[in-house]
């Protein structure tokens, strides 16, 4: 099986090692238990014949060494000893499926931080081609399968094959042709079953792969759009879809668990036939005397009832890996890359400035799958400190240039400098570091006013006099402190408890307070009415003169006292000044201020 090792190529040299001890561990178990099992024959030879306590030298060598006095202490405590054998051959077992199970949960866990790690490192092209909910459904779903449908499964094989093969090669030795005939006749029925079930389980697998990904992808749509859908009465479809996902599930999944199972009540059967069999055999047949027919039988029907279930276990593991399969590969790609980029991971040294400008110098970019380019040949200088407009229509590019200037989108040609450095790989993290965003849809998480703007749990640790500018100049504090807790309000899932207009200060006041020497709004004031948010720029501009503004807007008067306007056309800028520049020479800019007061 291939997938061994490209599963053990995914571990970390941590695990690996883990990994190591947990396969020694379970070698010394499995010998335990073959030393349990085989010290039952003297035992039960003697029970039947005690006189072998005299004429076998070993046994009289214990008897005479131990100062025994007659047969039945002796025996008393061999059977003592077998007993303790078979409690620390449970002990062992005890422990090694202990840290078997403790091994795969933890590298689920594991591959989970890693899966989680890896996307929140991807950029924002990556994340806009593809759904969270598939990565929330590998996340959890898919590593979940690969914990307990595969690592599991696959150290319990391990540890089972390593019991069956000591078992077996121990019963070989001490009857050669009994053991090969009921190897043979065990073997050939698992084989057998496998053979049949090898690809249903495997088609089974892939679409219980698909059914999850449909699963979390109805649920993701179906809450993310709830608003919509309950003033539609559309949840219905949703609904439907989930049942459907949700039934297709259920059965799949359990004809993947019933097919593990199902080859154990054939055993079983078939395991009590052969030791009526053999006793008939030994009997009958081979004219045994009666101790030696015991004994005889007493080896196979433990080793039986050990080896038995090891087979069992065996089967079933392969049948779950095989039924869980498409999940390891399903996340292989994703895990592989992370553990790439976190090896080639150098520590760059932080050497960036920014003192002068930033420039862009003949930027192109098209998205992956469109034929027209949302950025053409893009050359500009923003100087710091100065506070800059950049307006056009929607879809001429705004959005997509504040990305690039930002470090969202990587894979443009040309040229981002800063003070006349290339931002590349080695610096874009520094870059990012200097420059606090805000979007049109601002992003709360379900917690207090406060911890949204100050990412801080700690109370201790927050600049108050900071929080109060910040509240201040975006107008957040009076709607704020009229809030029954105040600062401390909870603003509900995305901050469904407020306005569009209130999360959209706070979102302002959420940069302000991160203090950074970038701030880019990109339209993230259209929820405001213009009078806020002329004040809110005029505030900005002379409370925060040392900080560099760069602010994307359809209201053009916000933007009347500012250093220098961008105004992007079809991709391109089509010109660049003031406002009143702008407004005197520019006909199509004037009608965007037309088109927007117009409406
Ligand atoms: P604006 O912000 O000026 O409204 P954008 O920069 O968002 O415009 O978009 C410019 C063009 O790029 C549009 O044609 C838009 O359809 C396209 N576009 C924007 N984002 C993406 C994306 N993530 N994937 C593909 N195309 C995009
Ligand atoms: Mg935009």
């Amino acid at each position: 099986m291939k997938f061994i090792f490209e599963f053990i190529d995914i571990l970390t040299s941590n695990q690996k090692y883990n990994l190591f001890i947990i396969q020694i561990l379970i070698i010394v178990m499995s010998l335990f238990e073959l030393v349990s099992i085989i010290s039952i024959a003297p035992f039960m030879t003697i029970l039947t014949d005690p006189n072998l306590i005299f004429s076998n030298y070993y046994l009289y060598f214990f008897y005479d060494y131990f100062s025994f006095t007659n047969k039945n202490n002796f025996l008393i405590s061999l059977a003592l000893l077998v007993f303790s054998l078979f409690c620390i051959s449970m002990i062992i077992s005890m422990y090694t499926t202990w840290r078997l199970l403790k091994f795969s949960q933890r590298v689920g866990a594991e591959i989970s931080i890693s899966l989680f790690k890896h996307y929140l490192g991807q950029n924002w092209i990556f994340h806009s081609q593809n759904s969270s909910n598939d990565f929330s459904r590998k996340i959890f779903e898919e590593v979940k399968r690969l914990t307990g449908g595969i690592i599991q499964p696959l150290l319990n094989l391990n540890n089972k094959l390593i019991l069956s093969v000591i078992m077996l090669v121990a019963i070989f030795i001490y009857n050669f042709s009994i053991a090969l005939s009921s190897f043979i006749i065990f073997g050939t029925i698992y084989f057998v079953l496998f053979i049949f079930l090898r690809k249903k389980l495997f088609e089974n697998s892939e679409k219980i792969s698909y059914l999850n990904r449909n699963r979390y992808n109805i649920l993701g749509e179906a809450f993310g759009g709830i608003k919509e859908l309950l003033i539609n009465k559309k949840s219905k479809i949703f609904v439907n879809e989930f049942i459907d996902s949700n039934i297709k599930f259920a059965s799949t999944h359990s004809a993947n668990q019933s097919f593990a199972q199902l080859p154990r009540y054939a055993i079983e059967l078939i395991g009590i036939g052969s030791i009526l069999l053999l006793t008939l055999y030994l009997l009958i047949l081979n004219d045994s005397e009666l101790n030696v027919l015991f004994t005889t039988l007493s080896i196979f029907a433990l080793a039986g009832y050990k080896i038995l279930p090891a087979f069992q276990q065996i089967f079933a593991s392969i049948a779950t890996i095989k039924g869980n399969l498409s999940a390891f590969y399903s996340i292989n790609e994703e895990l592989k890359t992370f553990y790439a980029k976190q090896k080639q991971k150098q520590d760059y040294e932080d050497n960036l400035s920014f003192n002068n400008s930033i420039t862009l110098k003949e930027i192109c970019f098209k998205y992956s799958g469109k034929k027209i380019k949302a950025l053409n040949n893009i050359t500009l200088e923003i100087k710091k400190s100065s506070k800059i407009g950049i307006v056009g229509k929607s879809g001429s590019g705004k959005s997509t240039l504040i990305d690039i200037i930002s470090g969202l989108i990587e894979n443009y040609d040309g040229k981002l400098l800063v003070d006349n450095i290339e931002i590349d790989f080695s610096n874009i993290s520094f870059w990012k570091e200097r420059i606090s965003y805000i979007p049109q849809n601002i992003f709360l998480f379900d917690s207090t006013i406060l911890e949204n703007i100050t990412f801080e749990k700690d109370i201790s640790k927050i600049d108050e006099e900071k929080l109060n500018f910040s509240l201040s100049v975006s107008l957040s504090d009076e709607f704020v402190f009229s809030l029954p807790n105040k600062i401390q309000s909870h603003v509900g899932q995305g901050g469904v408890q407020l306005s569009g207009g209130q999360r959209q200060r706070i979102g302002i006041a959420r940069a302000l307070y991160l203090d950074k020497d970038i701030i880019i709004f990109d339209e993230a004031t259209n929820s405001l009415d213009l009078e806020t948010e002329k004040k809110i720029f005029k505030n900005i501009v002379s409370l925060s003169s040392n900080k560099t503004i760069i602010v994307v807007t359809h209201r053009l008067e916000t933007l009347s006292s500012f250093d220098n306007i961008f105004f992007i056309n079809n991709s391109e800028i089509q010109l660049s000044g003031k406002y009143n520049y702008l407004i005197n020479n520019n006909e199509s800019f004037r009608n965007l201020l037309i088109d927007k007061n117009g409406k």
